[in-house]
């Protein structure tokens, strides 16, 4: 029997991944979905990384999952006139609106209206990823005078964070508009947006990207956590994006709100990734830390529906083995004996609808029963979804007549998608869940599977029925 991982692995392609050759040796190594990072490279750069996955997908013949993420409003301080300041502890310093004139030791332009329009007294500014900290003591709508909290070092165009303050801004700049239409245009499966605020974003982007990809929003402020439920229920995933998180809030705060976002995403069965330096040292090393290893095994016994390298597969010195890496924890992880016991402690009972009373029925089958392979037949992948939810302790095979589907799929816990043709009568489908079970190694004959899908088939959201089967 093939030994599938449940959790998914997200890899981030860059430099140090864009051959064949590479991204071959990434995906053969345990990578599910790929992301392609527009905070860096051209157009040109992503369009070839497509193309080569697209050809990957059509020589083995397994659906790919390709995700664009979106830079977002990244705020950055102008430049400076002749080259790095230093700040010290106690200093005065200034941010202004006057563009023309470039940065000295007392003042730099900081080009975002929004920022000044935002800020007041007592306002923390924090400079190229929080290692420099300022606080505002004045400002207007075009200034901040700032006292040095913390000192450093600050150059040209180094990224800007204001923790806890709700930016007067849309998550989406005119760059992440022309790359979502070129994006969309190339055939990504997944688009995440960068530094959401709140849900009002992800309604926004919803309407450009009108389901011709799934949207994943970026948790990395505080705003957004704080409005965490309402921004669940309208995304189609999650990614917990510890890295500009962890500069926005206090490190410690990081690991409960990462499990607060993943108990409520798998409380609806929305798709939750957890990203960033979850085995960074392995960007200049060919070992984790051991403190690495079991960041990724706690985000599995938590039952994430993927874990994602950002640097380690985008421009580190040892991408495949990363990749390889990450794959081995979550089997060990897996397979051990309490993990099954931290699936059924940490589900929660269904909501009631037709779909999760259908989910619900599932769960208490695969308890009772000895179940191969659970089988979902959908078209908009809905039916995966409320099975992946149950976290069920067999596989989960999706057939599906839309690719689309079965890419966007790649992302989710425990489903194998396999594209079909439509069908058309429940006996076809029982008979084509075990020809295809048995075909991909998940069942043999005497093999009892489970099967939910919707009737009428190819109508979406409307998973109605759950059908017990043996296989002949
Ligand atoms: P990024 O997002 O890598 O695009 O910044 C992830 C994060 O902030 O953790
Ligand atoms: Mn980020």
């Amino acid at each position: 029997m093939p030994n599938y991982c449940k959790a998914k692995i997200v890899a981030t392609v860059g430099p140090a991944s864009s051959t064949p050759e590479r991204l071959r040796a990434l995906f053969e190594a345990g990578a599910d979905v790929f992301r392609l990072n527009f905070s860096h490279g051209s157009h040109e750069d992503h369009r070839a990384r497509y193309q080569m996955l697209r050809e990957i997908e059509a020589e083995t013949g397994r659906p790919v999952g390709i995700m664009l993420d979106l830079q977002g409003p990244k705020l950055r301080v102008g430049k400076f006139e002749h080259g790095p300041i230093g700040l010290a502890q106690g200093e005065a310093f200034r941010f202004d609106l006057n563009l023309e004139r470039a940065g000295n030791p007392r003042r730099v332009p900081l080009p975002h209206p929004e920022i000044f329009a935002a800020l007041h007294p007592g306002t923390d500014l924090l400079i190229d990823d929080g290692k420099l900290r300022l606080r505002v003591e004045q400002c207007g709508p075009d200034f901040a005078e700032t006292r040095v909290i913390t000192g450093g070092q600050l150059s040209d165009r180094k990224g800007v964070n204001v923790p806890g303050v709700l930016l007067p801004m849309s998550a989406m700049t005119d760059k992440d508009r022309a790359d979502l239409a070129f994006g969309l245009e190339l055939g990504v499966d997944w688009v995440a947006l960068s530094f959401v605020q709140r849900p009002q974003d992800i309604i926004d982007i919803k309407q450009l990207v009108e389901g011709r990809a799934g949207v994943v929003a970026k948790l990395e402020k505080p705003a957004a956590i704080q409005k965490l439920h309402e921004i669940i229920a309208l995304t189609d995933a999650v990614m917990v994006a510890r890295g500009d998180l962890g500069v926005e809030m206090p490190a410690e705060q990081v690991p409960r709100i990462q499990k607060e976002i993943v108990r409520a995403c798998r409380k609806v069965g929305k798709p939750v990734i957890v990203a960033t330096q979850m085995l960074d040292s392995m960007v200049v090393a060919p070992l984790p830390t051991r403190a690495e290893a079991s960041d990724v095994a706690t985000a599995i016994y938590d039952g994430v529906d993927a874990v994602m390298l950002s640097a380690e597969s985008a421009s580190g010195n040892y991408p495949v083995e990363a990749v390889r890496m990450m794959d081995n924890i979550i089997k060990q992880t897996e397979s051990d004996p309490f993990y099954r016991e931290a699936m059924e402690a940490s589900h929660t009972p269904a909501q009631p609808s037709i779909a999760d009373a259908i989910g619900s029925a599932l769960h208490a089958v695969t308890g009772l029963l000895k179940v191969a392979v659970c089988v979902s037949y959908t078209s908009s992948g809905y039916s995966a979804l409320r099975m992946a939810r149950e976290r069920p302790p067999a596989p989960i095979l999706t057939l599906t007549p839309n690719i689309a589907t079965a890419r966007r799929l790649a992302l989710v816990w425990g489903v194998h998608a396999v594209h079909t043709h439509e069908i058309e009568h429940v006996d076809e489908m029982a008979d084509k869940a075990c020809a295809t079970a048995v075909r991909e190694g998940l069942a043999q004959p005497g093999d009892i599977i489970a099967i939910t899908a919707g009737m009428p088939f190819g109508v979406s959201g409307t998973t109605n029925i759950l059908r017990i089967s043996q296989v002949k």
